[in-house]
């Protein structure tokens, strides 16, 4: 695999930082929340990189997701676990959408969902750094990524899903080499079992934004965007939002690549979309409030962000806010009826969170948020394949009269 690696200098990290103080930590340790119990973000010699690394030497390099190895934390290039983290293309959806809408259908990604890009480096990290077992709760998509990552580097994973998780998310998980318990409770009484084990010193407790690294492969999104629109980003970027890892992803590497002169100062409007029965960010959006309370009696068909409570709900709300975006929620109808649409009208399967986005798009141009001519991203942040769908099949006896022409 030739991933034109500068291997005598592979990363420009240089430490880790609590998201709330500013308080710093080693780089290259094994870490979890920072000190009071945020999380921590992982900092980068930025100047060192804008003078070793111009831009054209990664436009150089294949597009996938190692290109951008320098601003990401691996520092040895034999610990990367890939599976193949292709850049996701933007695809139009002129009827459904817009004639400036596009879809980053991120279901081609291994795993068919864009989870593989934070466990990617999660778990090769992981592997850098010595660990061994490694447990997570998942709402399904998160736990496949990781089992599939981690049983390919022959680490061991334990994942905690919500008795309501589907059965393909389930079964592929398992099948992928964890050990699946279905528990009776949402994502967060799932993350409690995942932390008391923890402590005991049972495994490593890999839940979205308790260790630093998911956030850094989620901010390829970012730089992907960056890169695709030819260093202009879009003007809006709706985001499906659950535990929010890949909105201060993008947050954090448009303000990176701004460092390195590679971008302008110019931000995109940032939508975080969640559904109506589970909205915590979008009620503190609404409140003014820095953080969000717990989401009691959470539900949405949209399982990926059924997150009634997210440990980084202030870093969404920070970025949201400075980007002139709103939080916004729409129903499980609309969601239905966006997936439905942009099947039919536009030939694209939306997974369910994907539809939010689509229908908060359409919901925001009516309240004057985004005009015709902006330029939107949505979305698409797993394969429509993964979720139920409503039966539509007719049957034909082939021994009777069939009216061909009424077909
Ligand atoms: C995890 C997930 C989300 C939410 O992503 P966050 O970055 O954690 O907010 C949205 N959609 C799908 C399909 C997911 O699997």
């Amino acid at each position: 695999m030739n991933h034109n690696l500068t291997a005598e200098r592979p990363t420009f990290v240089t430490h880790l930082e609590c998201s709330m103080t500013g308080e710093r930590y080693e780089a290259d340790r094994l870490h979890g929340l920072s000190r009071v119990g945020r999380p921590l973000l992982v900092r980068y010699d930025l100047d060192m990189a804008k003078a070793a690394v111009p831009r054209a030497l990664v436009e150089a390099r294949p597009t996938d997701l190692w290109r951008w190895r320098e601003l990401l934390p691996v520092r040895h290039t034999d610990n990367i676990v890939s599976l193949g983290e292709i850049q996701t293309p933007l695809v139009p959806i002129p009827v459904s959408g817009g004639a400036r809408v596009l879809v980053k259908d991120e279901g081609r990604l291994p795993t068919g969902s864009f989870k593989a890009r934070g466990l990617v480096m999660a778990v090769s990290m992981a592997k850098e750094l010595g660990v061994k077992r490694i447990a997570m709760p998942t709402n399904g998509n998160a736990g496949a990524a990781l089992a599939a990552y981690a049983s390919r580097c022959g680490i061991e994973t334990v994942a905690f899903c919500p008795d309501d998780t589907p059965e393909i998310n389930v079964r592929e998980i398992a099948l992928q080499g964890a050990r699946v318990y279905r528990v009776n409770g949402l994502i967060d009484d799932c993350g409690a079992i995942v932390g008391k084990g923890a402590a005991d010193g049972l495994w490593f407790d890999l839940s979205t934004l308790k260790e630093p690294y998911r956030i850094e492969g989620k901010k390829t999104m970012g730089l992907e965007l960056a890169a695709q629109f030819g260093w202009q980003l879009p003007d809006a970027i709706f985001y499906p939002t659950g535990g929010g890892t890949g909105l201060i992803g993008m947050w954090k590497a448009f303000a990176e690549l701004e460092a390195l002169g590679w971008i302008g100062a110019k931000r995109p409007k940032m939508f975080a979309v969640q559904a109506s029965g589970c909205a915590p960010i979008v009620k503190a959006f609404d409140d003014g409030a820095e953080h969000a309370d717990r989401w009691e009696g959470a539900h949405t068909i949209a399982s990926g962000i059924r997150v009634p409570r997210a440990v980084g709900d202030f870093l969404i709300l920070r970025a949201v806010r400075e980007s002139g975006g709103i939080a916004m929620a729409v129903d499980d109808a609309a969601i239905e009826d966006a997936v439905v649409r942009c099947a039919r009208e536009d030939g694209l399967l939306l997974c369910p969170e994907g539809g939010a986005t689509l229908a908060a798009y359409h919901a925001a141009r009516e309240r004057g948020l985004v005009g015709a001519d902006d330029k939107v991203v949505l979305f698409n942040c797993a394969t429509g394949l993964k979720y139920p769908m409503p039966d539509q099949s007719k049957t034909l006896d082939r021994h009777g009269e069939i009216d061909l022409a009424a077909l």
